[in-house]
């Protein structure tokens, strides 16, 4: 039988680095009393973050959402962006604050990101840009749509907030399309408390996005643009740079984690995991269930898990598109396959510390019901 944790199991829990570490980088900012405007620290996390992901052009932002909100802004779009309604608030958000007006896609009901072959039809005189996610850490299909895009002179600006660190065939997926956002926020993979990073292809991105981070100054006496202040400061970057030691065992001990629910959980009639893409390099920054046809539904398996105070988490539900702030715009129906996977879908709890013992409850409380 099951045992009833005493302190709850969240479904995931900020990777910590040996506290003197960040305590030793602190002295430096004590000395220099420069604590943000791209100090050291925030220009070395920068360098070595392009080493690291494999993008030779990056910039660092405050927090991930707001890389994409002003990396929206730099391209200067108007009219109509085609994006998942599977995703965090943060996707839709950026565009509609741009000015923008999201046109939902469906997902495919295999890897959950933009059903590609549903794009193209989606495409109107009025389209800027896609906005796809590679959600969960699985790559979206970057070849069609970038055949898409080239055909209808889109621009591509990919959610890789769940990808940090992720290569297909050896490259890094911030490589796709125009631009990539990564998010280093406390939850996530890796992190800098808050924090996030734009990768770009083009070069004059670098001075518009630093300026656009700084409130669209450009000299001692000019600002050329409605920026906002979207700058990161050295205590994220410092706790980024100590993260940044660590993030391969942090990433090797989420894998392991992740096979031993793959190996409880696959095979099961009606419980779905997501295939494994080939020749991707995953980060095992989520581990995302779909109860398709299972003995007890997707909440049953929730309030199960609570009794056994365990916090697996609804992510993501609801879409988007029936958000109550977008009431009356769009209509759920219009992406079928997104509000099924969202009605069904649960990701359990994984992150670097967990122990094997609590995959192994977390497992056969769902087996359970079986
Ligand atoms: C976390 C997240 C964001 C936003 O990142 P922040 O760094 O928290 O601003 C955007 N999109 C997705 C899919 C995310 O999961």
């Amino acid at each position: 039988m099951t045992k009833i944790h005493e302190k709850p199991v969240m479904v995931t829990r900020s990777s910590m680095p040996p506290l003197e570490e960040y305590v030793e980088m602190l002295r430096s900012i004590w000395e220099s009393a420069w604590l943000t405007n791209m100090g050291e620290y925030h220009e070395t996390f920068k360098s070595r973050l392009e080493e690291y992901l494999g993008t030779p052009k990056l910039e660092l932002f405050v927090n991930g959402h707001m890389g994409l909100e002003l990396v929206l802004q730099a391209f200067e779009l108007e009219g109509e962006v085609i994006t998942t309604p599977f995703t965090f608030a943060s996707t839709t958000h950026a565009i509609v604050r741009n000015g923008l007006t999201p046109v939902f896609c469906d997902i495919n009901e295999t890897d959950y990101t933009l059903d590609a072959d549903r794009l193209e039809a989606l495409v109107t005189e009025r389209t800027c840009a896609i906005v796809p996610v590679h959600v969960y850490g699985n790559l979206c299909d970057v070849e069609r749509i970038q055949a898409v895009a080239d055909r209808h002179h889109l621009r591509v600006i990919y959610d890789a907030a769940h990808a940090f660190g992720e290569e297909k065939d050896g490259t890094g997926v911030g490589l796709y399309g125009d631009a990539s956002m990564f998010s280093f926020h406390a939850t996530k993979v890796f992190h800098s408390i808050e924090g996030g990073a734009v990768a770009f292809r083009e070069d004059w991105l670098a001075d518009r996005l630093y300026q656009l981070k700084n409130f669209g100054i450009t000299g001692y006496e000019s600002v050329e643009y409605v920026g906002a202040n979207g700058k990161m400061n050295e205590f994220q970057a410092a706790m980024g740079l100590c993260n940044l030691r660590h993030i391969d065992s942090e990433i090797s001990r989420r894998r392991r984690l992740a096979m031993h629910y793959r190996k409880r959980l696959g095979g099961i009639p009606g419980i779905r995991l997501c295939p494994e893409q080939p020749g991707v390099r995953y980060n095992y920054a989520y581990m995302p269930v779909v109860f398709d046809g299972y003995e007890a539904d997707r909440d049953q398996i929730f309030e199960k898990l609570k009794e056994h105070n365990i916090f697996a988490r609804k992510y993501f539900y609801p879409c988007v598109n029936s958000y109550a702030c977008y009431r009356g715009k769009f209509r759920a129906e219009d992406t079928p396959v997104a509000a099924r996977v969202a009605a069904n879908v649960l990701t359990l709890p994984l992150y670097a510390e967990l122990e094997p013992d609590v995959v192994d409850e977390v497992c056969d409380v769902i087996l359970g019901f079986g």
